[in-house]
């Protein structure tokens, strides 16, 4: 019994989420008490493959070929179907990025099995596993069983399983690359150049303190308190994705799953109320100090310190005694 976990790489360079997907499917692994190998797809791989076999892992698996040069959704699936195939484990465990998103449920409907996506934490009962994936925007989490033959699909939500918590081994795992069968006529798509995001002027995943505002702000001129706030405490100014939305300020400012993933010493939570999309980009921070005059907003879940008022009154009393105290 098994769980295979596939990495994502472009070009050589590694998708962040692979390491997310690493400590669930570690994570699985050690709820049913069963092994992990993780799965390596592309052409020339090999020295990824060794970089996979830091983490505690029973054997990375390479699926090389050079029509794997570039991802296909026909390609990756056929490749994956192999491994699959090979490796019979119970679980396959993706990152749910894009890429996935774009062939795993054409791999899972190969094997006839559903997709269980942007899953955001599991746990076992009794012999089965119940994932947990959020309903209505993040407002209900559904507890989800899967029955019947292996293998499952299942993909995970970025920022749910923290990459860092994935474990290392002490010692390499074995790589081994396995024969895989592929014609270029079973590829129907041809790959143009990649999609790249345009690359923000702002790199926040590097901020040690955010000062990050919501829709409790209520119009764009008030963002300039909060900047002041964020100025004089030496950090960065976010927000919640309706701020950016409606362009008050700029996209590469927003924090969550459609955003930037964040991890400062010190989060300064303004009106936002703590919806799953905007947690996941920034529950990785230190200490979360939020301000909400809703005492049961669910940002105070996560909040190491919580302030319920006013951000109104708030944030003038912390820029007042933050001049004070540097004699601004
Ligand atoms: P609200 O949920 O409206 O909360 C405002 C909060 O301010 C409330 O809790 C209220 O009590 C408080 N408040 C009001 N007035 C005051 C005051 N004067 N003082 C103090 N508190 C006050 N969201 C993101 O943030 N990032 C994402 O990347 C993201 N991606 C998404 C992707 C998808 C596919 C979907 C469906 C949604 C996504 N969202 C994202 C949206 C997300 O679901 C929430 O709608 C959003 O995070 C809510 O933003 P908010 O907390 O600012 O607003």
């Amino acid at each position: 019994m098994s769980v295979l976990i596939v990495t994502e790489q472009r070009g050589g360079q590694w998708h962040k989420m692979s390491w997310e997907a690493v400590a669930a499917g570690q994570q699985i692994a050690k709820l049913l008490e069963i092994e992990a190998f993780a799965a390596v797809v592309g052409s020339g791989v090999e020295s990824l493959g060794g970089e996979v076999a830091k983490y505690k892992l029973t054997e990375v698996i390479l699926c090389n070929h050079e029509l794997l040069a570039d991802y296909t959704p026909d390609g990756f699936s056929l490749a994956l179907r192999q491994a699959i195939e090979h490796l019979k484990p119970e679980i396959v465990i993706f990152p749910h990025t894009y890429q996935v998103r774009d062939f795993a449920p054409k791999l899972a409907a190969s094997f006839g099995k559903p997709f269980l996506s942007d899953v955001v934490g599991v746990t076992r009962e009794d012999a089965a596993l119940i994932f947990v994936r959020q309903l209505f925007q993040g407002k209900l989490n559904a507890d989800v069983s899967v029955e019947g033959e292996a293998p499952f699909f299942v993909s995970v939500q970025s920022g749910a399983f923290r990459g860092d918590s994935a474990e290392s081994a002490s010692a390499p795992a074995a790589v081994r690359g396995i024969d895989v069968t592929l014609e270029a006529s079973q590829i129907r798509t041809r790959p143009q150049k990649p999609f790249r995001e345009s690359k923000g002027e702002v790199d926040l995943s590097s901020a040690p303190i955010i000062v990050s505002v919501g829709r409790g702000i209520k119009e764009a001129e008030n963002i300039a308190m909060a900047e002041e706030l964020a100025r004089l405490l030496g950090g960065e100014i976010a927000a919640s994705r309706p701020i950016c939305d409606n362009g008050w300020l700029p996209l590469e400012r927003q924090i969550g799953s459609s955003g930037q993933t964040v991890s400062p010493k010190l989060y300064l939570a303004l009106g936002i109320s703590g919806a799953i999309q905007h947690v996941v980009g920034m529950k990785g921070s230190r200490t979360v100090v939020a301000v909400n005059k809703d005492e049961s907003a669910p940002i105070f879940e996560i909040a190491d310190y919580g302030i319920v008022g006013d951000l109104f009154d708030v944030v003038p009393a912390l820029v007042e005694a933050l001049k004070e105290s540097s004699g601004d």
